[in-house]
C-alpha cells in the first residue's frame, strides 16, 4: 500500500492539539473527526459541538478541565451530523445545561428507528465505507479527508442530548455565563448550519460550512442535494463578519481577517464554478458522465491548498448538482429503460467472443492499471457468474490500485472497504 502523498501529508492538519484562538476561546483538533470548541466565561464555559463518541468527547473534557474547572453551562449544535453532536452527554455533566441548535435541526440527519420503510441500512453501510471503518490504520486508512485516520469510536452516537432551545432564522445576540455572543443560521452544508460569532475578539465559528478541502457537495455516504447555491451565499455571510480568526468544524483554524477573507471567496467561488459549468454542460446537453469527466476548477482554485478534493471532490459535485436539479434522468431516451445489468452483461460477453476473451481483456486492462475498464469487464464477468473468482480477484487488486491513487479520502477508503469485503 502506497497511498497518495498528499492524503498522507493531510494527515498532519489533524494533530492532536488544543489551540488558544484569543484569550479564553480554545479550539481542540485531532481528537475526533471534528473539532470542539470552547468560550471561557465568568462562571461557566461554552462548548460548541461535542464529537461523534463520549470517548472522544472525554478526551477533549479531560484537555479543557487543564484550562478550567468552570462547568459546561452552555452547548452549542452547529448542525445535526452525527461527528458534532454524539458527546454532549460527557461535557454536560449529569447537568442541564442549554443546548441550542437551530429549528430546522435534524433536518440532515440519518434516522434510526424510523417505522416507514427507508434506506437506512444501505446508508450506514456506505457510511462505514466512506470513514473505513474496519481498515487498519495508518496503512489502509490514511485519515477521513477532514479527521484524523485514528480516532476513538468506543461511546459512537451514544452521548447525544436533545436541544433545549431551537433558534430561529436570523441573528440572535445571546449572554451566556457573562460573554456575549451571536447565533446566525447559515445553511451551507447542511439546511440545518448555525454559526456563532464572538464579537470581543472577532472568532467566527463556522461549523461544517469551510474546512480544509474542497467542500463536500455530496457525500459518497448518500446524501440528498445539498443546495449549492445556498451553500456559496453564505460564504458571503461568513465573509461579513470580517473576522481575525476563522475557527472551523474540520481541520486547523485560519487566522488574519485578509486571509479569511480570501479563502472564503475562493471556497465560494469554487461552488460557483461548479454550478455555471455544470448547467453549462446541462444546457449543450451533456450527461452527467461527460460532465464529470470535463469539470474541473480553474487553476487558480485547483491550486489552493483548502480546496484539494480531500472530501469533496468536483467530479461527485457535478454529478450531484445534476440529479439535484433535473433528477436520475441522464436525457438519453437509451437510458428511459435501460436492461437489467445481467441482461446486457450477457450480450456484450457473447458479442465480445465470450467469457473466456472477456477474462483475458480485463487481465490485460489491469496490468497496465486501465482499470476503470478492467472494473467495467470484472463487474459483466461477476453479473453472468462466468469466471466469477478470477473476475472477483482482477477486481479487488484494481479497487486497491485506484485506492492508491486517490486523494479523496472517502473515495480511498470506499475502494478498500469495498476490496475487503470481495476478499471474504
Ligand atoms: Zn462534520
Amino acid at each position: 500500500m502506497a497511498a497518495h502523498p498528499s492524503l498522507v501529508k493531510l494527515s498532519e492538519e489533524f494533530r492532536k492539539d488544543v489551540i488558544e484562538l484569543a484569550p479564553n476561546h480554545y479550539i481542540a483538533v485531532g481528537y475526533a473527526a471534528s473539532n470542539v470548541h470552547m468560550i471561557v466565561g465568568d462562571d461557566g464555559v461554552i462548548i460548541i459541538d461535542t464529537t461523534e463518541t463520549t470517548k472522544a468527547a472525554s478526551n477533549v473534557f479531560a484537555e479543557f478541565r487543564k484550562i478550567t474547572d468552570k462547568p459546561v453551562k452552555t452547548i452549542i449544535l452547529t448542525h445535526s451530523h452525527r461527528d458534532h453532536i454524539s458527546g454532549a452527554s460527557i461535557f454536560a455533566e449529569g447537568g442541564s445545561p442549554d443546548i441550542y441548535a437551530s429549528h430546522h435541526f435534524k433536518s440532515d440527519l440519518v434516522v434510526v428507528g424510523e417505522k416507514r420503510p427507508t434506506p437506512t441500512e444501505i446508508m450506514i453501510e456506505r457510511t462505514k465505507r466512506q470513514f473505513g471503518m474496519g481498515l487498519s490504520w495508518p496503512e489502509e486508512r490514511v485519515n477521513l479527508g477532514v479527521g484524523p485516520g485514528d480516532r476513538p469510536l468506543e461511546g459512537m452516537g451514544q452521548g447525544f442530548l436533545p436541544p433545549t432551545k431551537l433558534m430561529p432564522e436570523g441573528r440572535h445576540k445571546i449572554l451566556s455565563c457573562g460573554v456575549e455572543i451571536e447565533l446566525m443560521l447559515a445553511q451551507g452544508e447542511t439546511p440545518d448550519h448555525m454559526i456563532v460569532w464572538s464579537p470581543a475578539h472577532k472568532v467566527l465559528f463556522c461549523g461544517d460550512n469551510f474546512y480544509h478541502s474542497f467542500p463536500n457537495l455530496y457525500a459518497i455516504r448518500g446524501t440528498a442535494y445539498r443546495d449549492f447555491n445556498s451553500w456559496a451565499d453564505t460564504m458571503d455571510i461568513l465573509s461579513s463578519f470580517n473576522a481575525e480568526i476563522l475557527s472551523p468544524g474540520h481541520s486547523r483554524p485560519i487566522y488574519g481577517a485578509q486571509n479569511i477573507r480570501s479563502v472564503l471567496e475562493d471556497y465560494r467561488d469554487a461552488i460557483r464554478h461548479v454550478v455555471s459549468e455544470t448547467a453549462k454542460g446541462m444546457n449543450e446537453g451533456k450527461t452527467p458522465d461527460e460532465i464529470a469527466q470535463e469539470i474541473q476548477l480553474p487553476t487558480a482554485l485547483a491550486d489552493k491548498p483548502y480546496l484539494q478534493e480531500f472530501y469533496g471532490k468536483v467530479s461527485y459535485a457535478a454529478r450531484a448538482y445534476f440529479a439535484g436539479t433535473v433528477g436520475w434522468f441522464d436525457g438519453n431516451p437509451t437510458n428511459l429503460n435501460r436492461m437489467a445489468p445481467a441482461t446486457e452483461a450477457e450480450k456484450i460477453i457473447t458479442l465480445a467472443g465470450g467469457a473466456d476473451r472477456v477474462l483475458e481483456t480485463a487481465q490485460k486492462a489491469h496490468k497496465k492499471s486501465d482499470n476503470q475498464w478492467a472494473l467495467a469487464l470484472c463487474d459483466r464477468l461477476i453479473a453472468v457468474d462466468h469466471h466469477r473468482e478470477e473476475a472477483t480477484q482482477i477486481k479487488i487488486s484494481a479497487l486497491r490500485q485506484m485506492a492508491d491513487k486517490e486523494i479523496n479520502a472517502p473515495a480511498r477508503n470506499y475502494y478498500l472497504v469495498c476490496a475487503k469485503d470481495l476478499a471474504k
